[in-house]
């Protein structure tokens, strides 16, 4: 998911205290593999994209030490750091930050701050960052970091302590030419601004300005790029545009639903409403709603905002879930959390696309039921790849003191994102494989030439 998306769906609610969801769950996070050994949890998400990966060996010749050094994180970076909270009192959290990868470029991607966060969704995470960058012809590798934590549960104060203290502990771990984060699910551009902040106090003061650059996402004022915000977004609606003209599908008067609608969902919702394509169905952690006349994203959004989700929105209907993704619609638009396109969805799914804006929303038996009914997916690896590419021009700009214009900020993207979406239906075309397969194998292809010629060293 791409980044800064919204939090959890159709949960129950719990009746644990923050600090115990917050600390209890770090020794139960184990459950028995079914082949015997341990698992984290979060490990479903892990397991999902491992047999993803290995489904795609089989179509790119891969040498074996590239696959083994695929196969596993090159650092897994765990921090227990306290903070006083604004009771007085102190409380531990865990961190993390997973690199998987930085054969093409520094490790890239984005920090998550999540209750469900887990070493296990973590590292699927910046394995799939890898392949994103490689994909998008980026010269950065994978890596994902995330704090176990309720956000609502804290205050602002709360949360720049929460923050400074894991880039202080982060240290060297980190660095404008080695790792750079990002934004993701429950961070945002102010929570980049703080990890910046402290990062450049941490360090020689000398070059303090020249290490702006140790984040992405950040806000316009202290240095971020224009449309990056709406990036991931801005991405998701290039790859439908590109689809719409393959398959000679109108975007005006278009049906879609989504899932979703933090930065991502309702970016994407913007944008597509002002091509004329028509919103009937909206699900957050709140609930669901429909329209069959349409649902105002600009409304919607100001409603979200004033209200913490889309429940009570005036404008349409309340519905519940199954009829939310039961909806007739031409396109469906996950932009939340992992896991949501299950079997049962969808078999119930009455679209012809799904478009995965958030990371990994689509389950292993989900994936043949929506082959089987000829709904077409696009997989995150290049649906929701916005948010990185612009991430890449903010750094790209932070290095070289430019402000470039939104304008060039879009088309740079458009053309990014479009050259990825047809190398990916290329290959598919041609091994007659799922657009999944193919955009792993050509991201793998392209990691597979550069360490076949660099050779492993030592
Ligand atoms: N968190 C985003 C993603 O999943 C963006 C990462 C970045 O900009 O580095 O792609």
């Amino acid at each position: 998911m791409a980044d800064e998306v919204t939090t959890d769906f159709g949960r129950e609610a719990e009746t644990e205290t923050t600090a115990q969801r917050e600390r209890g769950r770090r020794d139960a996070d184990t459950e028995t593999d079914p082949e015997g050994g341990e698992v984290e949890d979060g490990n479903e998400f892990y397991r999902i994209h491992q047999t993803q990966l290995a489904r795609t060996m089989e179509h790119v010749d891969l040498e074996n030490h590239v696959e083994l050094i695929l196969s596993e994180p090159k650092n897994e970076i765990i921090v227990n750091f306290p903070v006083q909270m604004d009771d007085g009192d102190y409380r531990l959290f865990t961190g993390y930050r997973i690199q998987h990868n930085n054969i093409m470029g520094p490790y890239k991607g984005g920090i998550r701050y999540h209750h469900d966060v887990t070493l296990g969704e973590i590292k699927a995470l910046a394995s799939v960052m890898t392949y994103k960058c490689a994909l998008l012809e980026i010269p950065f590798g994978g890596a994902k970091g995330g704090i176990r934590m309720v956000t609502d549960d804290h205050s602002g104060d709360e949360l720049e302590s929460i923050t400074r203290r894991f880039t202080h502990d982060l240290g060297t771990n980190i660095g404008p030419e080695y790792d750079i984060p990002a934004p993701d699910m429950g961070t945002n551009g102010q929570t980049m601004v703080w990890m910046m902040d402290t990062y450049m106090n941490m360090h020689n003061q000398l070059s303090k300005n020249a290490r702006r650059r140790i984040v992405t996402g950040k806000t316009i004022a202290s240095g971020g790029s224009r449309g990056r915000e709406k990036a991931t977004g801005q991405g998701v609606v290039y790859c439908i545009q590109e689809w719409a003209d393959e398959r000679g599908v109108r975007l005006d008067g278009c049906e879609y639903i989504l899932q979703g609608f933090g930065n991502v969902g309702s970016h994407t919702a913007r944008i597509l409403s002002r091509l004329g394509a028509v919103l009937v169905g909206v699900q957050d952690h709140t609930g669901s709603i429909m329209n069959r006349d349409g649902i105002y994203p600009r409304k919607l959004n100001e409603h979200v905002e004033n209200n913490g989700g889309i429940a009570g929105y005036p404008e349409a209907e309340s519905i519940d879930g199954d009829e939310f993704w039961g909806l007739d619609c031409d396109i469906c638009i996950p932009a939340a959390l992992e896991l949501q396109v299950d079997e049962d969805v969808a078999s119930s799914l009455d679209c012809d696309l799904v478009i995965e804006a958030a990371n990994g929303p689509t389950t292993l038996e989900a994936e043949p039921v929506l082959a089987d009914r000829d709904i077409e997916v696009i997989p995150d690896v290049v649906a929701n790849a916005g948010g990185v590419v612009v991430s890449y021009f903010e750094w790209v700009q932070n290095k070289r003191s430019e402000s470039w214009q939104l304008q060039e900020v879009d088309s740079r993207l458009h053309f990014m994102m479009k050259r990825a979406f047809h190398e990916m239906r290329a290959f598919a075309r041609e091994h007659d494989v799922d657009n999944r397969t193919a955009a792993f194998a050509v991201a793998l292809d392209r990691l597979n030439d550069v360490y076949t010629e660099r050779g492993v060293f030592p």
